[in-house]
């Protein structure tokens, strides 16, 4: 028995289909809801049991379509908003069929799969002002990536050797640096690395969501003072509340005063450093020791993937490498030029994300991705033009980047913060479950916001209109007791 097709003709066909579905599913999208609630007779059919016996590839494949298709989060739509989540691109999609297809095992063995990442990796590096002897890898996401950053930083700058002592022994407490809108991979990767939550400092934030530098200095230095041992900073190029970037070149100019490590959580803000009229939004990020950034999220990329680029290559690898007998290189045959990707994270048996990023970038090339990323922005600044000139509609922060952060608040009348909180929360539900915009909602200095975030190449501006049109009417809708 093998687990190939037994026919292999009707497979073929059916492969072609399943193609052609996916191509027609992609074209058409515009014209269908961007999300809809799942009826309970399909959420039933999830509770059949274990299959014994296979019911053959086209039933398989039909149950996807029934079941699966139509029902997922919506963020292959023009109108979704919600969160971070990219479009995915079509190319990206056949790119990951054929990374599957090929399936190479890719801790290394410097074929060209390898070869590939490390190319992808060579171009990224240069797009993000890094040298070329810089090293990476690619990963799931961006959390994965910010926490091989730290954990690099944390092995390199420490004063004993964490790798072998751990850090059940006493000395100074290891502490590093970011600011209260730090996204919360940070406190996983705190945890995770047995420094404690306690070790990372939550720097409070200026008015522009921004971390205060003077402060930070402060905390850093009483830190010392009181025997403790600081080690990294962590700068955000777009947080994900607000899409306000730090100050990276001053942080920059702070860690190396206080000789710490600088890593940057660039999940989707790096980006803006491709573009020359973004660019200034996040300079500084090219001075980082570790730059971590999503190639799924504003990279358009299908999920999973996400990379961390590491400016001493040498330390990256240090940080992880661990030979085996069993995975030992020789000089020629499959494993010549061994592991390297082993040796520059926790993954051993890892999937081809790169070849997604490497075709789409010989098919497109960086400057289709920087229009991308800078229209996107235009439509966050358009969107803040129409909240900022209707009575109705209130912005709750600024929009230095691709999102933006308001809610409906009638100027005729005066609801408290409570029954604005409540009336936004129904505004924004009622948008997702009539299938007309997935914006996501947060909290702006207590306030409850609905949260527009632009990452999809598929958004026009016409989109955008229609978002705020249909935040009014709902909101009209709510405050007058209309509608369910
Ligand atoms: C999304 C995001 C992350 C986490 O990245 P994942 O790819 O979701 O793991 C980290 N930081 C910021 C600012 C983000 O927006």
């Amino acid at each position: 028995m093998h687990l190939d097709p037994e026919d292999w003709n009707a497979f073929r066909v059916l492969a072609h289909q399943m193609v052609d579905d996916t191509l027609d599913h992609l074209t058409g999208l515009a014209d269908e809801p961007v999300w809809r609630p799942m009826p309970d007779e399909v959420r039933a059919a999830f509770n059949a049991p274990l299959p014994l016996d296979g019911g053959g590839e086209e039933a398989a494949y039909q149950d996807y379509l029934d079941l699966v298709r139509p029902y997922p989060s919506g963020n292959l739509h023009p109108r979704f908003f919600g969160w971070v989540e990219g479009n995915g691109t079509a190319l990206g999609a056949m790119a990951d069929m054929l990374a599957s297809a090929l399936n190479p095992h890719m801790a290394g063995f410097n074929q060209a799969p390898a070869l590939v990442e490390e190319q992808v990796l060579r171009w990224l590096g240069e797009a993000m002002g890094f040298p070329a002897k810089a090293g990476g890898i690619f990963v799931t996401g961006g959390s994965m990536a910010n926490l091989l950053g730290v954990t690099v930083a944390l092995r390199t700058r420490a004063t004993f050797d964490v790798r072998a002592e751990g850090l059940q022994r006493d000395g100074p407490r290891l502490t590093l640096y970011g600011s209260t809108e730090t996204h919360g991979w940070a406190r996983k990767a705190v945890e995770l690395l047995g420094l404690g939550d306690q070790a990372f400092r939550r720097i409070p934030t200026d008015d522009a969501f921004r971390v205060d530098i003077p402060i930070m200095r402060n905390r850093i230095r009483a830190d010392r003072a009181a025997g403790h041992h600081p080690f990294c900073i962590l700068g955000t190029a777009g947080t994900v509340n607000t899409g306000a970037s730090d100050d990276l070149a001053a942080l920059a100019d702070l860690a190396a005063e206080e000789a710490l490590w600088f890593h940057v959580d660039g999940a989707f803000g790096a980006w803006a450093y491709t573009s020359d009229r973004l660019r200034p939004l996040v300079a500084g990020i090219e001075q980082a020791d570790s730059l971590a950034f999503d190639l799924h999220k504003w990279g358009s990329m299908p999920f999973e993937c996400a990379c961390v680029l590491v400016r001493d290559a040498e330390a990256h690898q240090a940080a992880f490498a661990a030979p085996a007998a069993y995975l030992t290189p020789a000089e020629r045959g499959v494993i010549a030029g061994g592991l390297p990707f082993a040796n520059r994270g926790m993954d051993l048996t890892r999937g081809f994300k790169a070849l997604k990023v490497w075709m789409s970038l010989k098919a497109y090339g960086l400057r289709r991705f920087v229009e991308a990323v800078e229209e996107n922005v235009d439509q966050a600044q358009h969107l803040a033009a129409l909240i900022d000139a209707h009575p109705n509609l209130e912005r709750l922060a600024e929009v230095p980047m691709n999102v933006v952060c308001f809610r409906y608040h009638p100027a005729d009348e005066q609801p408290g913060l409570a029954d604005l909180n409540a009336i936004n929360e129904e505004i924004l539900l009622r948008l997702q479950e009539r299938g007309l915009a997935v914006p996501s909602s947060t909290t702006v200095r207590g306030c409850y916001a609905i949260r527009a975030c632009f990452v999809g190449h598929r958004t026009q501006h016409s989109d955008v209109q229609a978002l705020a049109d249909s935040v009014l009417a709902i909101g009209e809708e709510v405050t007058t007791g209309a509608g369910s």
